[in-house]
Order: structure tokens, then sequence, then C-alpha cells
């Protein structure tokens, strides 16, 4: 099982949103700078993270992002789930694999793939930023020369 890279960089800022608080609300360029990726790429992970309700965007002078109730204790299994989409691990369909309509591999990957979730779901994104993570999350400002 690998996660996408857009998966990835959402989960990453998610736990940097994690742990700012009340007063501190970054933009999507300081999210991008402290994470060191694209801010087009940033961009796109935080539009699916408001589209699910995890982040919310606070307008007006000092505005930015922040993450919600739902965002902070939700399970990380859902999460993935929801980044990560519907697809199988395994492709069978192109080009279709004439084993597809009774195969146990198939099988055995979907409840493999099923058991990953399963093991995140007891968390959340605050477990996730506990020590040592949520120390290095609040140290990171971006490269020097940006
Ligand atoms: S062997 Fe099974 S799992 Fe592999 S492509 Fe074919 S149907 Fe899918």
């Amino acid at each position: 099982m690998r996660l996408t890279k857009f998966t990835d960089l959402a989960l990453r800022c998610v736990m940097r949103l994690a742990v700012c608080s009340e007063d501190d609300v970054p933009t999507t360029g300081d999210v991008a700078a402290a994470m060191e990726v694209r801010h087009t790429h940033a961009a796109k992970a935080i539009t699916r993270l408001r589209h699910l309700g995890v982040v919310e965007t606070r307008r007006g002078r000092g505005g930015g992002l922040a993450l919600t109730e739902l965002g902070r204790h939700a399970s990380l299994g859902w999460l993935v789930r929801e980044l990560e989409g519907e697809g199988e691990v395994v492709t069978c369909d192109d080009p279709p694999c004439p084993l597809r309509g009774a195969c146990r591999l198939r099988r055995a990957l979907g409840g493999a793939q099923e058991a990953f979730y399963a093991a995140l779901d007891p968390l959340t994104v605050a477990d996730l930023v506990t020590s040592p993570t949520g120390p290095v999350l609040l140290s990171l400002t971006g490269p020097p020369n940006r």
C-alpha cells in the first residue's frame, strides 16, 4: 500500500495547521513554505481539505487557514480514505485482466487495503502532532532563502 503524493502533502498541511494557536493563522503560502512544497500543490490540497470540512478560511486582516474541530478530532483512517478515493491497490481493468471476475488475489488485496485503513482509524490528527512531531512542526519556517 502506497499513499499518493497528494494525500501525503494534504496530511502534512493538516499537521502543520494542527500546531497553530488561535492567533496563528498561516496563509497557504506560509504552509507551503514551512512544509517545503510548491504553492500550487499546497493550494490544491487545502482546497480538498476545505471541501471535506477539515480546514477553514478565516477572512479579514490577519486572516488565513485554521483546522476545524472536525479536522482536529476526525479519524485518520476516514481522512486518508477520503483523500485516496475509491481506488483499489491493483488495477485489474486497464488493460482488462482475464482473471478479474474470479480472482482470489484481488479479494486478498482488498482485505489488506481495508486492514491498512482500519489501523489508522483509532488515530486522530491531534495524535499525530504530540511530541516529538509537534515541536518540530512549530520550528518550521521554510528554507532560509524564502
Ligand atoms: S490477477 Fe487478480 S488482482 Fe491481478 S490484475 Fe488480475 S484480477 Fe486483478
